[in-house]
Formats: C-alpha cells, structure tokens, sequence
C-alpha cells in the first residue's frame, strides 16, 4: 500500500532556478481541514492556492458520517433544551482524554459555538433535530445526539453529561459529502484557486529556517510553487499506510481494515517530519466493530476468556474497542439471556453468532472459560442488577437488567473473528495556533497544520467521541488559515 517512490524532502530554494506559481498561502490537502484553512486565509486577505493530489477536493471528509463534535451551548442543545458551558465541555474532555493538550482542549471547547455557526454559515447543512436513542450513527437526520462517553461513570460525576455530537442535516450516514460540497463551494465563491493531481512531496526551506514553498509532482513532472506568507499541511491521517501503522502502533491488529481514502497514508507527516517537526500520540487509533444497535444488546455483558467483564456495556463502541483490544488474544464475548436475544445491526461488523445454550454452566464450557468463571461473574452482575448497581463498572442503571432468563446466547466480538475498522488519531504536534512545531518544542517558521495529520484533541479510542475529528479538523483549519495569511 506504500508508494516505495515517495520520500518527503527538504530543500533549499537555491536548487531551483524557477517558481511555477506563488500565492500567499498554500495549502496542502482540500479535505475539511484544507477547505476551511483555505477559506480563512482568503478572507484575510491572502491569494490562495490548495495543492490537491486527488483530481478533486473532498477527501476522506467527503466520505465521512458527517458528525462534528461541538458544545458549551450551541444553538442546537439549546433548542433541545440542554444547558452546557465551554467550561463544562472542558471538564469533560480534559477527563476522558487520555493525553490531553490542555490548550488545544481549551481553545477547542471556547470557540466551539462561534465554529458551529461559522459551518452553518458557509451552508452546511444543520438542523435542530434531537435523536435520543444510542446508535453509532443516528438513522434519522436528526442534528443533537449522543456521540461519546458523556453519560458514562466517573466523566457525569466529572462534568454534567449533554450531548455533543451534531451531524450534518441527512438521514443516516454520509453527511461529510454535504458538508464537504458547501465548504468547496464557499472556497469557490471566495476565489480560492486549486491545483489538483498534484501530489506534494517536498517542502522549501531557506536560509532562515522558514518554510517558504512546495514541490509537487504531476503528470508532467516536478512543480515548484513558492508561499509568500506560509504553508498549511492539510493532507490527512495515515490509516492506509500499513507501514507507518506497524510502525507506531505496533500493538494494533493488523487484521482491521483502515477507514479512509487511499491518499490517508500520511504525507503530510512524513512532510512534517523532513522539517523536524515533533510527532505525538502516534499510537492513537479508534477502532470501531459495534455490537449496537440494537441498544437491547447494551443490557448484555462483555467477557474476555476468563469469564470476566472487562468494561462497561454501555461505553462509546470506541472505548469498548479498545478494551477488547487489551483482553488476552484481542478476545471477548457479548453474552445475553433469551430476554434480550437479538443479533447486532452493524453489518460489516460481522460477530459471530457462537451458540445457545440452556444454562450458564453449559455457556462457560461451550466457550471454553475456567470452570466456575462465567458463573461467578453472571451471578454477581445479576444480584447487582436486580438492585440497580453494577458495582465494577457503574453501567447506568437504564441498563441494568438481570441475565437470567435461559436460554443463553454469546456473540463473538474478538479482533481474530470479527471486522474492526480504524482510523488514526496521531500526528504532527502543534500549537493552539495551529503552528507546527519541532523536535525542541520551537515553532517551525512558516509552518501551519490542521486535520487528522495532526494530533488535536483525541488522543486514543478510550477518549473518542463521533466528531472529534472533523469538529477540531475544521475549527483548527481555520486557525491556521488565518495564521498564515498574517504570518
Ligand atoms: C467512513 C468514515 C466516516 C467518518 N466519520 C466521521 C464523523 O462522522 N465525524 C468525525 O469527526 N470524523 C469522521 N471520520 C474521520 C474524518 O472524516 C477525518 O478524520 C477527517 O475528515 C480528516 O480531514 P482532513 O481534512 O484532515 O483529511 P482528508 O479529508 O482526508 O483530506 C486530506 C486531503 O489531502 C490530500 N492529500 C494527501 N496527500 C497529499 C499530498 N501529498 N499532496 C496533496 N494533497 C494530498 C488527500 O487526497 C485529501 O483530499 C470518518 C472517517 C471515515 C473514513
């Protein structure tokens, strides 16, 4: 999946003895993050010009579900009749981040309500619909829904819980292509000018350590562009790289398949890094394969193959993903009583229906768990249940049902068997403006990024929440378009 042919450079601009274009700003990557750096920049005055490698803008943005993560009060909770503050979005994410970047997080959560508006604005599409039910992706086009770990023990002693996630106005899946056709069209109407089948394999750099231009490779050869005011690395994750992937995240299975466009396979970091650029949490991935909906199946338990409960049901199927991860083997089992018995709705997720069995002793030797575990663990998740406690993890009592109405079903949901997908979270570090910065902690002069080749504010599928990639891709955009254009 490599392009053994692509090796980010730097180079000094005294090795050419010609610039094929200049502008202002370039912008490398016309995914969400490039769109909106693009649009920003433009509007500070600056000419523009978005290096493309595809034929034409979008990128894995366009494919995506099309849920931003938002908060502290956008128009959208508050017509649902939520109260959230940028403070209590702070708490929440300084909280279940695993590494957070506390001024990343704080400048996110501040502007968040100004960055909603803005999308709105540019024509995206939001209405001020409110799905309540627990869904990877809410099926209806409802905009308000509940799209990470808010609700889950201990972050709703930690923050009060609201909704966050608002997707773009279209039932179901697919919103980013919405999203995506109204930013192009907004940098269209702003005059912003695209090069595309270009593919950006090295930066300039001169005397004074400022980043200053590009070289692109087209059909017809090398290209040489020249940035006046600065250059914003835009060009997305690094999923379908399998290399990079091994590389950094060695712990991950490489039996997931990577989300993404074939151009996610990390130029812009390896870009980064010729400039000596710092990476971070480059072991950060979300995998996905749920076993909701149906939301029944949460009142189900997850085993490993002790027999043991390793998290709670209810989590974001992110955080559970990474759970099942850290289990023995990568294995585990949802198992239900006849109560509940229903298959998961997630497709492509493909869990493996293991057996039925008429009791839970039947059960734990039917998948091979040490005699007395399953039982002991039934037993007391069952007790708990009955009395709306789930000592061990704390699943909300909504969820909380006994498992005791034989027969018994377990689905697999191991990584060997069934089909997680991922993406990546890690990248170039930068700072709250959305510089770039190096191996010492120094701003690379000239040097912007924004989007899934930086490490914003997810850091790991623990502290995921649906949105957090193209909610800060696109508020962290416009910070570095503007930053460019004054630069
Ligand atoms: C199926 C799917 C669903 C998703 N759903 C959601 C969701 O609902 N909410 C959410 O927050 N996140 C979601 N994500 C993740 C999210 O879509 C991405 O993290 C986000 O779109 C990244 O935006 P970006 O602008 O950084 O990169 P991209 O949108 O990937 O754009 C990068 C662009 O750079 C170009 N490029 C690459 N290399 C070069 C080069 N060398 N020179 C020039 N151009 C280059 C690419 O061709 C591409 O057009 C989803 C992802 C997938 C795949």
């Amino acid at each position: 999946m490599t392009d053994p042919d692509y090796c980010a450079e730097i180079l000094s601009p005294s090795t050419i003895d010609h610039w094929d274009d200049s502008a202002d700003v370039i912008v490398i990557g016309y995914g969400i993050a490039g769109a909106c750096a693009a649009l920003e920049a433009r509007r500070a005055g600056a000419d523009v010009l978005v290096i493309e490698r595809a034929s034409g803008g979008g990128g894995a943005s366009a494919l995506s579900a099309g849920i931003f993560y938002f908060g502290g009060g956008t128009d959208v909770q508050m017509a649902a009749g939520y109260e959230d503050t940028p403070d209590n979005m702070f708490d929440f994410l300084m909280a279940s981040t695993g590494a957070p970047d506390a001024q990343l997080v704080r400048r996110f959560c501040d502007n968040s309500v100004a960055q909603f508006d803005w999308l709105e604005a540019q024509g995206v599409p939001f209405n001020r619909g409110h799905y309540k039910g627990k869904s990877v992706i809410a099926p209806t086009d409802d905009c308000l829904a509940s799209t990470g770990n808010e609700k889950l023990w201990p972050f709703n002693k930690i923050s009060i819980p609201v909704p966050r996630g608002h997707k773009v106005a279209k039932e179901g899946d697919g919103g980013g292509a919405l999203a995506m056709a109204a930013l192009i069209a907004a940098c269209e109407r702003e005059g912003v000018r695209v090069e595309a089948d270009s593919r950006v394999n090295a930066l300039f750099r001169d005397e004074a350590g400022r980043i200053i231009g590009v070289r692109a490779k087209q059909s017809d050869g090398q290209k040489f562009f020249r940035a006046a005011r600065g250059v914003v690395l835009a060009a997305g994750a690094f999923g379908m790289n399998r290399e990079m992937v091994s590389h950094y995240a060695p712990q991950f299975p490489n039996s997931c398949e990577p989300l993404g466009i074939p151009n996610n396979d990390g130029d812009a970091i390896r870009l980064g890094q010729a400039a000596n650029a710092e990476l971070r949490s480059m072991d950060g991935i979300i995998a996905t394969a749920s076993f909701y909906p149906p939301e029944q199946l949460i009142k189900a338990i997850l085993v490993n193959s002790d027999g043991e409960r390793f998290v709670a049901e209810d989590s974001y199927h992110g955080r559970t993903a990474q759970a099942i991860m850290e289990q023995r083997g990568t294995t585990a089992y949802l198992v239900m009583d006849s109560a509940i018995f229903a298959y998961p709705e997630v497709d492509n997720a493909h869990h493996r229906l293991v057996d039925g069995w008429e009791t839970v002793a039947e059960m734990e030797a039917g998948l091979d768990m040490p005699h007395g575990s399953l039982q002991r663990t039934m037993k007391k998740y069952n007790e708990g249940a009955a009395q709306g406690d789930d000592a061990l993890f704390h699943k909300d009592k909504d969820w909380l049902q006994p498992l005791d109405q034989g027969p018994y079903a377990a689905f697999e949901v191991s990584y060997s068997n069934s089909c997680y997908y991922y993406i990546t979270l890690g990248g170039l570090k930068t700072s709250s403006d959305a510089e770039v910065l190096d191996t010492c902690g120094n701003v690379i002069p000239g040097l912007f990024a924004a989007g899934a080749c930086v490490s914003s504010i997810a850091q790991d599928g623990r502290g995921y929440a649906s949105g957090l990639m193209l909610g800060p891709a696109s508020y962290f955009g416009r910070v570095a378009g503007e930053n460019a254009a004054s630069a």
